[in-house]
């Protein structure tokens, strides 16, 4: 059995990275433990608007950034399918390895276990976390930051969750897949599908020039349930590229994606705190997570010292309700129901229909379809932003919107 710790964080991604960062600022007694070692590199690349780095102080931490940031949603027939959509919105992509580093600079040198979490017990006022190698590792309150594959955090089943699937190479191409400097957030021009794979749930493709003539592209399906074969996707991105009289000269690196964008909140009444994927703080619409990691760790990590410091009788239950109630307040949930929504109904929509609902959502004002997708909109303003999304729509869109489109007439 090990010191007890104030609070103790599973995982050592960018969810716990982050949290343990802020609860050392607090200066509480942290622990954490994590299968692999702190400082292994990530395997994912990890995207955000510049905009939400900048707001923070952090932008620094881009590895690229690109000015050039456009989309298509035309179907790709004649020059009209083919018109950009230009965000005039800086996107940029992390450098992993400098992200990391800072985290970890702020994480001080706090124990660090590279152990596998296997059971959680709740022991007195006290959290047990018994690891495969046999030791227990004891603290006030525990936080689950192993990801959204976590078999620890209860949650509602509220059937199949949808997932986000996408297949990427990082590579040299035969000739540019997109333009010099570009970035494309999404590419849903479907010219080079069969008519019969038009009936399938829709893909994109996400890319970006990395410069030195190499590229990333990925094809990506949204939200799919069950989620769409990486097999096919692959298929996609080539049967696209080939369209384009494109072809992979070398590959550099495979990215395989899968995770879920709708999993159902936890249990707001368990005993054991949660952050990042294992919280379902994966934004439902866009996937997103890392801005948030960001944004709503400092006041999970106050809330928390708050706590342990004031109160020191109150036991792991008591302080992970605290926890939760700052990290899924009521303003924050109601913001997810209404995401989950929206993702219910685009995932009923066919190609044509989601289109065209992309092409209308990226003519709203930027400060709001940026504020959309990072979550940073207050609740007054995200319903009043969705409405008028609504009211911009194409006919055929809103009823898709209110109905779901089996029920409507396509
Ligand atoms: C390929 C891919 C690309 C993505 N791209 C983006 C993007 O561009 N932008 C964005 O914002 N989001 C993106 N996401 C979504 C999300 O940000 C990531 O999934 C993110 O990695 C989740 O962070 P996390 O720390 O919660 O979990 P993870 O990154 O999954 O980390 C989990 C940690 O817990 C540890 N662990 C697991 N089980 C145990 C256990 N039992 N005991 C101890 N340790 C354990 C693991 O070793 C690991 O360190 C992407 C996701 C994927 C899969």
């Amino acid at each position: 059995m090990t010191k007890r710790a104030d609070v103790l964080v599973l995982g050592a991604g960018p969810a716990a990275l982050c949290i343990v960062a802020e609860l050392v600022e607090q200066g509480l007694a942290v622990q954490a433990l994590a299968s692999q070692a702190p400082d292994k590199p990530w395997p994912n690349t990890y995207g955000i608007w510049a905009e939400e780095l900048e707001e923070l102080g952090m932008a620094s931490l881009l590895g690229h950034r690109w000015s050039k940031t456009v989309s298509y949603f035309g179907n790709g027939l004649g020059p009209a399918g083919s018109v950009p959509i230009e965000h005039n919105f800086d996107y940029g992509l992390f450098d992993q390895a400098e992200l990391q580093k800072s985290l970890l600079l702020r994480c001080g040198d706090i124990g660090w276990f590279v152990e596998t979490a296997q059971k959680i017990q709740f022991q007195g006022e006290n959290t047990e976390v018994i690891c495969s190698s046999g030791k227990i590792y004891t603290a006030r309150v525990v936080i689950d930051a192993s990801g959204h594959r976590s078999p620890f955090i209860r949650r509602p089943d509220h059937g199949p969750v949808a997932q986000q699937a996408a297949y990427g190479i990082v590579g040299r191409f035969s000739a540019p897949p997109v333009e010099n400097e570009q970035f494309v957030l999404m590419d849903f021009r479907s010219n080079h599908l069969h008519k019969d794979e038009l009936k399938e749930p829709p893909t994109f493709l996400y890319a970006m020039d990395f410069g030195k003539d190499v590229f990333f592209v990925e094809e990506t399906s949204l939200a799919c349930s069950p989620p769409l074969p990486l097999a096919k996707l692959k298929r996609r991105l080539h049967a696209r590229l080939s369209h384009r009289g494109v072809y992979v000269k070398e590959i550099l690196h495979e990215e395989h994606c899968l995770f879920p964008m709708n999993l159902p909140l936890p249990d707001r009444n368990q005993a054991l705190l949660a952050f990042g994927g294992a919280a379902s703080m994966v934004h439902p619409a866009s996937g997103y997570m890392v801005g948030a990691l960001l944004r709503r760790a400092p006041a999970l990590a106050k809330q928390l010292a708050k706590a342990i410091e004031t109160e020191p009788t109150l036991n792991s239950a008591s302080l992970a309700k605290r926890g939760w109630q700052v990290l899924w307040n009521p303003e924050l949930i109601q913001r997810h129901r209404l995401y989950q929504f929206g993702l219910r109904r685009l995932m009923s929509f066919d190609e044509a229909r989601l289109r065209s609902f992309f092409a209308t959502f990226f003519r709203l004002p930027k400060e709001d379809w940026s504020g959309f997708l990072a979550n940073t909109l207050p609740l007054h303003r995200l319903v009043i932003v969705m409405l008028r999304l609504f009211s911009m729509s194409p006919w055929k869109v809103r009823i898709g919107m209110v109905f779901g489109v089996q029920k409507s007439l396509s």
